[in-house]
């Protein structure tokens, strides 16, 4: 667990730096769908302790994917992720912190990337645990699921089905990622901004929708080079005003 010596440097940086909200991502090897005892054993110990360490740094958000469902129909890995979450939850006080579900591409058998499929595990979530749970849309995850944002008309209609299916006001962070895989290809494979299928056209409307404009973008964009530093300065400038787009 963080030191309190560490929690007050974390939150003067957090300060010095304008950085709300603080959102953290789960450890990329739970899968709380699995039915492998093992795994499932650890993938619970291992969320426990996400969420424990985000609501001790004071972190907003907890973003996690679903997991894969092996083995199991799409409803059958619904379900034992559910059950896995309940457990690990169990007694637990996840004080300030929200769960935020992540979309994927659906690459092999990974779970959420039909909004449909998000909406129903918050709703199963919701009734068995007391957490707070919302959604973060990984933008190449959208696009490689089949939800063409690229383009106007493509996006319009995600955009209603986000609202629709998940409440636009459930989604408060976005991950901007460009995507090498072309839609409902359900490859999973990070661009930097503009270099992908969404490109820069398709982001300057994301980052200017004016229903998506609020919300935190955060990259997961191959960083070699100061390619970070080029994205930032991608969004900002496709956002418009130069302001808007947080890092
Ligand atoms: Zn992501």
């Amino acid at each position: 667990m963080p030191r309190s010596s560490e929690v007050a440097a974390l939150n003067r940086l957090r300060l010095a730096h304008d950085l709300a909200p603080l959102v953290i991502h789960g450890n990329y090897l739970i899968n709380l769908a699995s039915l492998d005892p093992q795994i499932r054993a650890k993938s619970i110990i291992a969320f426990r302790g996400e969420l424990e360490r985000a609501r001790v740094i004071g972190a907003e958000y907890l973003v996690i994917h679903p997991g894969s469902y092996k083995d199991q129909s799409v409803e059958q890995g619904i379900y034992s992720f559910i059950e896995a979450m309940t457990e690990a939850v169990e007694g637990l006080d996840a004080g300030g912190v929200t769960l935020l579900l992540e979309n994927t591409a659906g690459q092999g058998k990974a779970l959420g990337s039909r909004l449909e499929e998000l909406a129903q595990m918050r709703q199963m979530a919701l009734e068995r645990t007391s957490l707070r749970i919302g959604y973060c849309i990984d933008t190449c995850h959208a696009l490689a699921a089949g939800y063409d944002i690229a383009h106007e008309e493509g996006l319009a209609l995600t955009v209603e089905f986000l609202d629709h299916l998940l409440g636009l006001g459930h989604i408060p962070v976005i991950h901007a990622n460009d995507s090498q895989g072309a839609l409902g290809s359900h490859l999973d494979r990070h661009a930097n901004i503009g270099l992908g299928q969404i490109g820069e056209a398709g982001f300057a409307r994301i980052m200017q929708h004016p229903q998506l404009r609020d919300k935190a973008f955060i990259l997961e964009t191959p960083q070699d080079d100061g390619a970070d530093r080029r994205d930032i300065a991608m969004l900002k400038q496709l956002g418009g005003s130069g302001q808007d787009a947080s890092e």
